[in-house]
């Protein structure tokens, strides 16, 4: 596997499947990067901590990198590259061009975190500009975002087809998350009851947490969306609704 820092040293060959991270690898990162690797001649994988989609007094600051363990990682599930571009490389000194979905990207998600979408489809779109993938895989755990990004694909004609993978979770049924490293024990037990009141429809089920959102969204597929809080941890997820299941 090569590391890259620049774009310009990318050199592709053949079909190219684009995973776009954060880092923090987890086994649902690793189940897009298999997803990838099945259909497509070079695998990237990027590796940027997007601080523009992180609003004030969120958890930029703490959240969790550790670089070499993503690089081993991904170098065992066959992995061509690992593009971890400079902040310069993805905004340039005097950047000022934003792309915004204006509807989706301001419910739900968008409401509790105003701009987030805004720098995520912006940061997707310079990926693909600077990679120019065939196919690109993103987790049905971020169901608005999976939204967000095919929403502008389709909007600005976009040429990369979206691929869109089912959400890994933990045996106890909590989704796999970078932020479910923030949780202590107690916390992670009571954040248990987000997947259980998703799974039974019931938002009673989370009595005691504090909830941002617990919605239907009519994308495609439908789901039931959910934001809540534990302790200091914010967590999301959602469940393909019935009849809905691909
Ligand atoms: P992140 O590094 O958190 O930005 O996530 C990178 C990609 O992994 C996004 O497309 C996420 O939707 C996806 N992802 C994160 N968690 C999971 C999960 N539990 N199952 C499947 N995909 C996931």
């Amino acid at each position: 596997m090569r590391v890259v820092r620049s774009a310009t040293d990318l050199r592709l060959e053949g079909s190219v499947g684009l995973v776009p991270t954060m880092g923090a690898f987890h086994e649902g990162h690793l189940s897009l990067f298999r997803a990838a690797r099945a259909e497509n001649d070079t695998v990237v994988v990027s590796l940027f901590l997007n601080a523009a989609q992180f609003g004030p007094g969120e958890d930029l600051e703490r959240y969790p990198r550790d670089d070499e363990r993503d690089a081993r990682l991904a170098e065992q599930e066959g992995v061509d590259v690992l593009f971890a571009p400079a902040a310069d490389e993805i905004y340039p000194p005097g950047f000022q061009t934003w792309v915004e979905v204006e509807e989706l990207g301001s419910i739900l998600e968008g409401e509790h975190r105003p701009g987030h979408f805004r720098a995520v489809a912006t940061v997707c779109l310079k990926l693909f500009n600077l990679v120019h993938p065939d196919r690109a895989y993103f987790g049905q755990k971020d169901a608005q975002q999976a939204e967000v990004v095919k929403r502008m694909v389709g909007d600005l004609a976009v040429p990369v087809e979206i691929r869109v993978c089912p959400t890994q979770r933990d045996e106890d049924g909590l989704a796999l998350s970078s932020r479910n490293a923030y949780l202590s024990a107690e916390e992670r037990e009571r954040a248990l009851a987000l997947p259980r009141a998703l799974q039974a429809q019931d938002r009673s089920l989370l009595n005691g947490l504090k909830v941002d959102y617990f919605e239907v969204a009519n994308f495609e597929p439908r789901v039931l969306a959910a934001a809540v809080r534990v302790g200091g941890t914010r967590l999301i997820d959602n469940v393909i609704l019935e009849g809905d299941n691909r």
